[in-house]
């Protein structure tokens, strides 16, 4: 008997279909027009693609001319700000400031990182339905509210604008990146970022995945038998490290570990303290209860601490930091170092653990790949470098734009009519473990985490009463011991065991497929009586209706930009062609070419354009203002007709 629970796949496999999708597009196998490559980091994203004609990978530059564009969305009265826009603004509009929406994809609002998560967050997340968790913002003067997803989507939107004007075509496709560690529902919530911009996510693959791409690209030629490689990303809030091995250019994630609460920002903060105390020595004075010297002063650390990376030593200067009273000093690599030792050390021991728990060798490991943007860090190398007993660490490719160039090559690959792209295979591991829940909540495992996929697994169980009919056994996924504090996958019940005493033994059969698709079975082999689940994961996933309303909404977003981004290009205009016209007017030999009636309706037309650009865009409408714009343009050229006479 089938339970006939059919629903999604379990697990992160870098190819699979999905049948249960919403998304058609996830049938990956085929290739798709442009596609592009996107690190969709916490901090900070990345975008990519392949250069056809130059047969690599190009990293396209923001609108700033930036390679990583921060994740970060910004809600104000007037407009809605993504990257760095809305980093820039971030310290006068704190609370309508969303950064890290990575850290809340695919999760409950009832998950205990949540629940930390949001007591650091400037912004609101409140619980909705379905323990979704929700982030509640203010907009044009009205409380808005939005999940992780939609906060993602616009990142990703703000990504693909940057592709698209470099590209100069539109683009619709693109193979997105994400830890080794997020679970099922994470990578499908990433999925859905993508559907509600109208972007289709063909692929996720892991991040160091990616990294190694990068890097095994250079090593195509001489890469005979298994390499190892030790991933170290060290990012903005995070710090993971995986090793994965190639071979035959299949390359498989064999371990990762790390630190969700551990990246640049921690030695930012520890820098601002190193700060804040030498304010009170220095000045008298204590800064650490005005938020937005804080995060003035947070802003000039992580500029410093970059500048730290290439020069040994660094000023930092901020004007009237608090109370008018200037920041002015300098500080040096050695202080950096010193400051942030424990943060550097506590990346060391979970190298060494990661090593351990994969029973490896250090002298095993073929390469040691550099991705993050913390990994820039002279002393953070040194240590690594020294660890692996002097062995050179991977560089060539800039740390914090190795994981999407390995998207770029991935979506190469999975682009129509790209040559020349050397062919790879990505395969997985299982990122949780899988088991049953026993008698007295214990978590049974059956496969444990990081075992490859495809893979078949049987334990047997026994009945824990006499005569028992039937057994349900709830199927979950994590690492705690108890079964409650797991993920609750689904559950799976075998009936018509025969009449015998407590203890009497039944099969349960775990299988992965190459898909990553979860069945779980139960056999009594005496009775020959079976059952069997698919497992499903998609309560946290978002429904077609939800999809649907959000993809209009983001067209909304976009049409609202749009007006707005031709308003300010108006009032622009308005404001260039007012400073003219008054310029003109103060010079006598113009002004005397002018009758005195002319000369009056100038200045009432002025007088009209200032009070519009008084107004800060607000009352009024784009129509009266080109319109006007029109007047003022008529006003220049007559202008211009006059100084021609003159000369
Ligand atoms: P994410 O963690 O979101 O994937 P990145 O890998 O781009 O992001 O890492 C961003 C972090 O790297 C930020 O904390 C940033 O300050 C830091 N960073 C970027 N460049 C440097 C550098 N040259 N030296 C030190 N830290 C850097
Ligand atoms: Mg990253």
């Amino acid at each position: 008997m089938v339970a006939g629970l059919f629903v999604s796949n379990f697990l992160a496999c870098d190819a699979r279909i999905d049948p249960s999708s919403f998304i058609q597009t996830r049938m990956a196998e085929d290739k798709k027009g442009l596609v592009i490559g996107i690190d969709l980091g916490t901090t900070y994203s990345c975008v990519a693609v392949w250069h056809q004609q130059h047969n690599r990978v190009e990293i396209i530059h923001n609108d700033q001319g930036n390679n990583t564009t921060p994740s970060c969305v910004a809600f104000t009265d007037h407009e809605r700000l993504i990257g760095d826009a809305a980093t820039n603004q971030a310290a006068l509009n704190p609370e309508n400031t969303i950064f890290d929406a990575k850290r809340l994809i695919g999760r409950k609002y009832s998950d205990p990182l949540v629940q930390k998560d949001k007591m650091l967050w400037p912004f609101k997340v409140v619980a909705g339905v379905n323990d979704k968790p929700m982030i509640s913002v203010k907009y044009k003067g009205q409380e808005k509210i939005l999940i992780a997803e939609e906060v993602s989507s616009m990142v990703l939107s703000k990504m693909r604008d940057i592709a698209e004007a470099y590209l100069e075509k539109p683009v619709k496709n693109a193979v997105v990146t994400v830890p080794a560690y997020f679970n099922d529902s994470q990578r499908k919530a990433t999925m859905d970022a993508g559907a509600i911009i109208g972007l289709n996510v063909i692929r996720i693959i892991n991040e160091p995945t990616a990294a190694a791409i990068a890097y095994g690209l250079d090593k195509r030629n001489d890469c005979v038998g298994q390499r190892n490689i030790f991933v170290f990303d060290f990012g903005g809030g995070t710090f993971d490290v995986s090793i994965l091995t190639i071979e035959n250019k299949v390359f498989q994630v064999k371990a990762t570990a790390g630190n969700t609460h551990l990246g640049g920002e921690d030695i930012d903060n520890r820098m601002m303290n190193y700060f804040v105390e030498e304010m009170k020595r220095k000045r008298k004075v204590d800064i650490s209860g005005n938020p937005r010297a804080l995060r003035r002063l947070k802003s000039a650390c992580e500029r410093a601490k970059r500048t730290l990376s290439y020069a040994v030593t660094t000023n930092i200067e901020i004007d009237g930091l608090f109370q008018g009273i200037d920041l002015l000093s300098s500080i040096t690599r050695a202080k950096f170092e010193e400051i942030n030792m424990e943060v550097f050390e506590e990346c060391m021991e979970t190298v060494d653990r990661c090593l351990k728990d994969a029973n490896m060798e250090k002298s095993s490991v073929h390469d040691v790949v550099l991705v993050g943007g913390s990994s820039r860090i002279p002393k953070m190398q040194q240590l690594l470098q020294d660890f692996f007993n002097g062995k050179d660490l991977c560089k060539s490719v800039n740390p914090d734009e190795a994981v999407a160039y390995g998207a770029a090559v991935q979506a190469a690959l999975l682009t129509k009519g790209i040559e020349n792209v050397p062919d790879l295979v990505l395969k997985d591991v299982t990122p949780l473990s899988l088991g049953v829940s026993l008698k007295g909540d214990l978590m049974s495992v059956v496969i444990p985490r990081n075992t490859t996929i495809p893979i078949k697994k049987e334990k047997v169980i026994v009945t824990i009463e006499d005569d028992q009919y039937s057994v349900r056994l709830p199927v979950c996924e994590g690492e705690r011991v108890k079964a409650s504090d797991n993920n609750l996958l689904g559950s799976l019940t075998i009936s018509g065991l025969p009449p015998a005493p407590r203890g009497y033994p039944f099969d349960v059969t775990f299988t992965i497929n190459e898909n990553g698709i979860l069945s779980v079975s139960a056999e009594d082999k005496v009775t020959g009586n079976r059952n069997e689940i698919i497992i499903s994961n998609d309560k946290g996933r978002l429904s077609d209706a939800e999809i649907s309303k959000m993809i209009k909404e983001a067209e909304n977003y976009k049409s609202e930009d749009e007006k707005f981004l031709k308003k300010a290009k108006a009032m622009n205009d308005l404001d260039y062609h007012v400073y003219k016209i008054r310029k003109a007017l103060k010079k006598e030999e113009i002004s005397s070419k002018l009758s005195w009636k002319e000369k009056e309706d100038i200045m009432s037309k002025i007088s009209r354009a200032t009070d519009m650009l008084d107004s800060q865009n607000e009352m009024e409408d784009i129509v009266a203002i080109e319109d006007f714009l029109k007047d003022l343009k008529v006003i220049s050229e007559r202008i211009i007709m006059v100084m021609e006479k003159i000369v």
